[in-house]
């Protein structure tokens, strides 16, 4: 047994804190007071600082059968205890958590064409990877997690794996946004579609995960860069990101791929879905150009996954791709995205349009619920 030599050791207990726990689909999140364990062998245990809500969490809550469950994968805390066998952190690291992990040893992990690692993995059954069990409970039951993270507590348990320790220089009240949506987009443009100097984009979808795709675009020299969104309050703060042209597909008389054709000369060079629509990826499909047009689909749909497209689409030499948490390995790249935001060669601020106390969490699915937010900060109790 060995005990990281910075971190106590006296036996490590059962916290008691404040968890926005949903009861059921659709429900607000009721404030309850929780059991965390105490970190499991390679698991550490995290004070949450801020924690965001991404769509992937208002999908779930309103889609999923997993219930009852603390949401949240988007956080920034602080490493309260260290579990048996961990050497890697120590109490009082600052950290940001990971929704798929890195075990640094698995097949995809040694691999430098994947970050699907085989052990920490994206995970859905709302348990922890290393005993299927939760570190949850209220009076005994079991409290069921979200992709191993569950941020929306005061306190969590996560696998070590599943943790980037981040700069003491980085704001911990920001760079949440790194945990997934922001750092998803731009490994979409970068990692994963590669974009090069003076191609033509057009993204489907312009919420943080798209609006980080034209982030991304425009670091890459895109020649144009098309968004498209059913929400036409999106297109001033779209300019910001490097869109040069807003489409809403409701004001369109032809549809929707038929314009980006005509105005990208028979189509882009890529094209991204950040909707969470399986029949927007079609539509992502028919813009993107014959011979190398290549989309990337990265929503997570609440209904219908299955995807249903005409061959032909491929037969002239389109490619389809998907894309989760950009293609970056989580441990290894996210601290040079971090380094890149000090540096100020990304901008992340601009995606924070509400901050609230953990209290009023339920406002912040409100508000994505309606469309009417980018990213929701909120801050838990010093
Ligand atoms: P968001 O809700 O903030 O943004 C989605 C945008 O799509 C909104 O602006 C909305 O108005 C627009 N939209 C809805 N229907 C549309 C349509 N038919 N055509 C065009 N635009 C439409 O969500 P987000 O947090 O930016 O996430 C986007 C998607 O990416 C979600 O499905 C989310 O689950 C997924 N996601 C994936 C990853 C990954 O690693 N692959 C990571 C984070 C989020
Ligand atoms: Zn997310």
């Amino acid at each position: 047994m060995s005990i990281s030599s910075s971190t106590s050791i006296e036996p490590i207990g059962v916290i008691t804190c404040k968890a926005a726990v949903a009861w059921g689909p659709g429900e607000p999140l009721v404030m309850e007071e929780v059991e965390v364990s105490p970190p499991q062998p390679m698991e550490i245990r995290i004070k949450v600082v801020c924690t965001s809500l991404c769509r992937s969490d208002v999908t779930a809550w309103q889609s999923q059968a997993i219930f009852p469950r603390i949401f949240g994968h988007e956080a920034s805390g602080i490493v309260e205890s260290v579990g048996e066998g961990v050497t890697e952190f120590e109490v009082g690291d600052r950290v940001l958590t990971l929704f798929t992990g890195e075990c640094m040893s698995c097949k995809h992990c040694t691999s430098t064409k994947s970050n699907m690692c085989q052990v920490l993995g994206l995970e859905r059954k709302g348990l922890m990877h290393s005993d299927q069990k939760t570190r949850f409970s209220i009076k005994g039951k079991p409290i069921y997690h979200y992709c191993a993270v569950s941020s929306f507590s005061e306190y969590t348990v996560v696998h070590s794996g599943c943790a980037v320790k981040v700069s003491s220089r980085a704001p911990l009240e920001k760079i949440c946004l790194f945990s997934c949506g922001v750092a998803a987009g731009l490994g979409a443009a970068w990692k994963v579609a590669n974009i090069s100097e003076g191609s033509t984009v057009a993204i489907y979808g312009l919420g943080t995960v798209g609006l980080s795709v034209a982030q991304g675009a425009k670091l890459r020299g895109a020649s144009r860069i098309i968004g498209v969104d059913i929400n036409t309050g999106k297109s001033e703060i779209a300019k910001a990101f490097g869109v040069t042209d807003f489409i809403n597909p409701d004001d369109c008389s032809e549809s929707v791929h038929q314009v980006v054709k005509r105005i990208t000369d028979g189509g882009a060079d890529y094209s991204f879905e950040c909707v969470g629509d399986t029949e927007t990826i079609t539509t992502a499909l028919q813009s993107c150009c014959d011979g190398w047009g290549l989309t990337v689909t990265l929503g997570v749909p609440k209904v219908t996954p299955l995807i249903s497209t005409h061959y032909g689409l491929f037969l002239s030499g389109k490619t389809l791709t998907g894309s989760l948490f950009g293609g970056w390995k989580p441990k290894s790249d996210i601290p040079s995205l971090i380094d890149m935001y000090l540096r100020k060669e990304i901008k992340i601020d601009e995606l924070i349009t509400h901050n609230m106390p953990f209290e009023e969490i339920n406002q912040a699915f409100n508000l994505m619920t309606e469309g009417k937010c980018l990213r929701c900060v909120i801050h838990m109790p010093k």
